[in-house]
């Protein structure tokens, strides 16, 4: 037995003017063969959970390319393009290959496709045959189509928001792959899509009506009922003409897979007016954090220009309202994406101050410069070890800067990535415990990081490309039937099942 491993990822902001190229890619790193292998080895993530199932299995594989994206605008086909020639050459030189095991983010939009995952697990389909078996790893907020339903065999997304199981979605899905490779069992897999998207920051698996959606598909698996289930709420800034949030069930039993299936997604839907985040206005937060004696930071969570989501990371509406106040002496830590702003950091140089623009330089629609004069106080090479879930891989940001205007420290960077990771800041040397404020711009990723040294998370919309308000946003290819758009009320959500 022997199968092909891969990766490929990016999460699409349909609502991003920036497109993601292959050089971006290439910043991250792409892995091929051996290399990808052991770049992954005691990692955390997708791909290691892959190769240990598949070892503890004794399932031959080849390892064929790993290529990762920060979350931004639409990829160009070039990216998709290259994945699969260099897939293709893999396959080509290991003829018989039994399967496939993937791993996508699976909220992926090209310019030129909506369904880029759909695309590369239905060639792949074509290249290794119907008897191969196919598994495959997503982002809980991946988008679950019918092309890639119809082409997979075992689909395992993140049980987790913030996600800490990366690791684990990947090896539950080889170990699902190997079940059927090794002819222990026949796999019925149930698929239900609900035609609904809510804001990423009015959710999550630890508490509310989405955990209790959790607990009872939880409960499914250690009944016996279910092998496996995912819940994926389909990420809420991707305008494609198909998809939607949806539940996988897994079982030797069809009955139990589809009973399953449909008794989650019926309950999925019921609770998509729940799934909203509490808002303060920006002003609220920092009169907040004028008053804060606590010791600890309140985290200003601006998760409408969460580069997580896929947004621009270069609004400044933060610093703006501080200036407007006068509270430019409240201990503050603002991240901003501004390439501009860290060129003119270098040319003016540690402990040297001068006039910046900080902010709008990448998306105009949603942001504004605001002029400051700031110390230089520190330059960096950008790069930075994560802490979080994904504790040890390194993320590049290219040259960044840590500017001073009052106590207000700002680090700007040329891209941004992790922003819910406390090393973003304590890496450039901004310790968030030391600060009455500290603005992060994230969806709920950073719960990991900050929830156990922070006073009070209080979440506020500046409007950018990742906003809560989904109304606000121009929506023109998914479908006239979707919540929130319009009342789905009466939409039948209609099971399908089929059988490995
Ligand atoms: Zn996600």
């Amino acid at each position: 037995m022997k199968v092909v491993v891969a990766e490929i990822s990016q999460e699409t902001n349909s609502f991003c003017p920036v497109h993601t190229t292959l050089s971006d890619y290439r910043r991250y790193g792409i892995c091929f063969g051996q290399d990808y292998r052991e770049s992954v080895r005691k990692i955390e993530i997708e791909s290691e959970g892959i190769f240990t199932a598949l070892e503890q299995e004794g399932i031959d594989y080849v390892p064929a390319i790993r290529m990762r994206a920060q979350a931004s605008g639409k990829i160009l086909p070039e990216v998709s393009q290259y994945f699969i020639e260099n897939l293709d050459k893999v396959i080509d030189e290991n003829p018989g290959l039994d399967g496939a095991v993937l791993s996508f983010h699976g909220a992926t939009q090209s310019t030129e496709s909506d369904d880029v995952c759909g695309d590369i697990v239905k060639h792949i389909r074509e290249k290794l045959g119907r008897h191969a078996v196919i598994a495959s790893s997503y982002d809980l907020h991946a988008n679950i189509t019918e092309r890639i339903y119809d082409n997979t065999d075992i689909i395992c997304g993140y049980l987790t928001y913030p996600h800490v199981d990366f690791y684990g979605a990947g090896y539950r899905a080889a170990k699902l792959c190997a079940r059927i490779l090794t002819g222990k069992e026949h796999m019925h897999i149930a698929w239900c899509s609900i035609p609904m998207i809510v804001p990423a920051s009015g959710y999550n698996t630890s508490n509310g009506v989405f955990s209790e959606l959790v607990k009872k598909a939880k409960k499914m698996v250690q009944d016996g009922l279910l092998f496996d289930y995912s819940i994926f709420q389909m990420q809420p800034w991707l305008d494609v003409s198909s998809g939607g949030s949806a539940i996988i069930t897994i079982s030797d039993s069809a009955k139990h897979a589809i009973t399953c299936v449909q008794e989650l997604s019926d309950e999925f839907k019921a609770i998509r007016h729940a799934m909203v985040p509490q808002l303060y206005s920006v002003e609220e937060i920092i009169k907040a954090g004028m008053k804060n004696d606590s010791g600890k930071p309140i985290i200003l969570v601006d998760f409408s220009d969460s580069a997580n989501a896929g947004a621009a990371g270069d609004n400044s509406d933060v610093l703006a309202k501080i200036l407007e106040l006068g509270a430019e002496h409240v201990d503050t830590a603002l991240a901003v994406t501004d390439e501009p702003a860290v060129e003119r950091a270098f040319h003016v140089g540690i402990g040297n101050t001068g006039d910046f623009e900080i902010g709008g330089t990448k998306d105009k629609n949603c942001s504004k410069p605001v002029k400051v004069r700031a110390r230089v106080r520190s330059l960096h090479d950008g790069d930075f070890k994560l802490d979080g879930p994904s504790r040890g891989i390194v993320r590049h940001l290219g040259t960044c800067a840590v500017i001073s205007v009052g106590k207000i420290d700002i680090l700007v960077t040329r891209t941004m990535a992790s922003t819910g990771d406390t090393q973003l800041y304590r890496h450039f040397g901004i310790e968030p415990m030391f600060y009455k404020l500290v603005a992060v711009k994230a969806n709920i990723s950073f719960y990991a990081s900050y929830s156990n040294i922070s006073s009070k998370i209080m979440f506020t919309d500046t409007g950018c490309a990742a906003t809560a308000d989904l109304k606000k946003l121009s929506f023109t290819r998914l479908p006239k039937s979707f919540h929130p758009f319009s009342d789905i009320d009466d939409f039948n959500v209609a099971a399908h099942i089929k059988v490995k």
